[in-house]
């Protein structure tokens, strides 16, 4: 078979990337362009290359279309989604993974991934407060210590956290299916992930019950106490009590310590959403935000939101191991069987099954500048969010939804209306000048920035609040 991609073919795609990256830092460029589908599958000529091929005789003219066509995450005025500015490490983290291509959660089919992923999940279990995973062979396993798996994203992670607390609560769900006596508590503000995965574990939406919250959203514990009151005397049992730290919306964080000493006091299992906020943990000045999450039993925290790994990775860690190895007890005999090896298979505790070396994304993330570096990135998106909203709360003309506890913030201007903010929303971003969301929350329709992007200052935020302005006139 010939070769269809050579050495100098590589170089020839990191020159296109490097081009890319610098015009996508140039406040002039676009954020975002998008042309009619159809139209983008014609300038790059799918259909001819996908019959045809010859793509590395077309590389640059083809990476010059496609990339003209990304979202550029890497420019200033990206202020939208949750979604990482990766490293420049980690990219080169994720090309290895590529390149190797070791599925490990078998030890033997990737070995030094494996290793790396262990690691790097003990490293967010002492973040955590727990007990970290002896290495295979060494200390007893059988001691009380967490673990965890590195999986394909935050929702992934929320659906494995949550069936291993049904494995506690209901340990026949996985031969006979859910009893009906089974509820979950989340707030309304949870991730969608987590009634998706009350649907996918058999409870049904209408097994997700809301907790008594504040005007923000965040669960009011003493309410709560009264609702896992009520739940026992009517005879349902909770499975879990999901908390959010840093929420979807605003990245606001539950009351972890009050809330997670109800929880204990009810014997009723306590899962924290960290996908976004958990990134808190690593800077020792933010870590107050999740005080008292050593309570929880079950935590999620993506790697691909502000752990600057490129997509996908996400973590699930659990203060007891055991739980983790309940929450799929399935048996198939080409993968799972006995053998004597000298390290581990993380199969039976993921949800897939050839699944890449994630932890390899992580580490080089971190392993580039160390643990101070990624502080010192999470505390300034923090700060600038914090800066961000003094401005829009102390200008006459916006609207702060909430002071932001995370790099999240909602705003608006004053006194527009739901539908008009979306109209708004909707110009700005098409004009491709910058890039912001919106969402619901408190019961109103804001604009919303997340800062994930270490080129983003202040300036950027004027800019973007100029616009708005400007767009507010014409609404
Ligand atoms: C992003 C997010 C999720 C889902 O994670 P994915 O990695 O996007 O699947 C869950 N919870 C919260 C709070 C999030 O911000």
């Amino acid at each position: 078979m010939p070769e269809t991609f050579r050495n100098d073919d590589f170089l020839r795609v990191l020159k296109a990337l490097e081009a890319w990256e610098g015009a996508s830092r140039e406040r002039s460029t676009p954020v975002l362009r998008q042309p009619p589908m159809a139209d983008l599958a014609r300038e790059l000529d799918l259909e001819a290359l996908l019959a045809s091929g010859g793509l590395a005789e077309r590389l640059e003219d083809f990476l010059e279309t496609y990339l003209g066509a990304c979202h550029r995450i890497q420019h200033p005025a990206s202020m939208g989604h949750q979604v990482s500015c990766p490293e420049p490490a980690a990219v080169a983290a994720a090309f290895v993974d590529a390149f190797t291509n070791n599925p490990m959660a078998i030890y033997e089919m990737g070995p030094a991934a494996a290793t790396v992923e262990f690691a790097v999940v003990n490293w967010m279990l002492g973040k955590a407060g727990w007990r970290p995973q002896p290495w295979p062979g060494q200390g007893d396993s059988r001691l009380e210590h967490g673990a965890g798996v590195l999986t394909h994203g935050g929702s992934l992670a929320q659906l494995t956290a949550l069936a291993a607390a049904r494995a506690r609560a209901c340990p026949q769900a996985w031969e006979e299916g859910v009893d009906p006596s089974l509820v979950v508590v989340a707030a309304a503000d949870a991730h969608y992930s987590v009634g998706r995965a009350c649907g996918i574990l058999g409870l049904g939406r209408r097994r997700l019950l809301e907790p008594p919250v504040d005007a923000f959203g965040r669960i009011d514990p003493q309410g709560l106490d009264a609702m896992l009151a009520r739940l026992r005397r009517s005879g349902r049992r909770v499975m879990a009590v999901v908390a959010n730290a840093g929420c979807t919306a605003a990245g606001l964080y539950d009351d972890l310590r009050a809330i997670g000493e109800v929880c204990q006091s009810h014997g009723v299992w306590l899962h924290v959403d960290g996908a976004h906020g958990g990134a808190a943990l690593v800077s020792p000045r933010l870590r107050h935000l999740l005080d008292g999450v050593e309570l929880a039993r079950s935590l999620i925290w993506d790697a691909h939101k502000m752990m600057r790994a490129p997509g996908l990775c996400a973590a699930v860690l659990l203060r007891d191991h055991e739980d983790l190895d309940q929450a799929f007890r399935q048996q198939a005999s080409y993968l799972f069987h006995d053998k004597e090896q000298p390290g581990f298979d993380a199969i039976s505790r993921t949800v897939e099954c050839t699944k890449a070396g994630l932890g390899l994304k992580v580490f080089f993330a971190l392993a580039a500048g160390g643990e101070q570096a990624m502080a010192a990135y999470v505390e300034g998106r923090w700060a600038l969010a914090a800066e961000a909203a003094r401005a829009i709360a102390e200008s006459d003309d916006m609207e702060l939804a909430v002071m932001p506890q995370a790099n999240i913030v909602c705003f608006r201007p004053e006194g527009m209306e739901d539908d008009a903010v979306l109209a708004l929303r909707n110009g700005l971003v098409a004009s491709g000048a910058v890039y912001i969301t919106t969402t619901a929350f408190a019961g109103r329709r804001w604009l919303r920035l997340t800062f994930m992007n270490p080129q983003t200052i202040m300036a950027d935020v004027e800019r973007m609040l100029d616009l708005v302005r400007d767009a507010a006139k014409n609404i």
